[in-house]
């Protein structure tokens, strides 16, 4: 069982006591792992109360969003969402579109942040995100910074 349980959304709320989640393994839900996001999201799709679980954790994360499934959705799913309907409801009330947030965006490849990301994750290591790196490398043995010159 994870240490990382979500007692700060479904747990503490009434319906949780339906939620599917309880008494699965936790760690399924705050997994990069894709084959565990996928098994997390199937507990999801049969849960009684996903639309409860998934409105509270867009209430509670506002504008920042946390991680984990929650509601049969990623973080960056529920991202998504989040801003899908905060510009419905400014288009409602005729103000400008919000602005999304670009925070979250991972790193795209031929960076250094998507070799350690691919490295982190186990993923395959391109060859954009090898040359990113090992520049890098070379600048923080030359010139103590991982930084490109300007
Ligand atoms: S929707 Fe998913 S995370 Fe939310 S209570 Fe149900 S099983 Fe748990
Ligand atoms: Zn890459």
């Amino acid at each position: 069982m994870s240490t990382r349980a979500p007692e700060t959304l479904p747990n503490r709320l009434a319906w949780a006591a339906r939620a599917a989640c309880q008494g699965q393994d936790l760690a399924l839900f705050f997994s990069d792992a894709e084959q565990k996001v996928a098994q997390a999201k199937q507990i999801c799709a049969a849960c009684p109360v996903r639309r409860e679980c998934l409105d509270e954790a867009l209430r509670a994360e506002g504008a920042s969003i946390g991680d984990g499934v929650f509601g049969g959705l990623t973080a960056d799913e529920r991202t998504e969402l989040a801003l899908a309907r905060a510009t419905e409801q400014a288009a409602a009330q005729g103000q400008a579109p919000p602005q999304p947030r670009t925070g979250r965006r991972p790193a795209p490849c031929g960076t250094r942040s998507a070799y350690q990301r691919h490295v982190k994750k186990g993923e395959p290591i391109d060859d954009a995100c090898r040359a990113a790196n090992t520049a890098a490398d070379r600048r923080l043995r030359t010139t103590g910074s991982t930084r490109p010159r300007r």
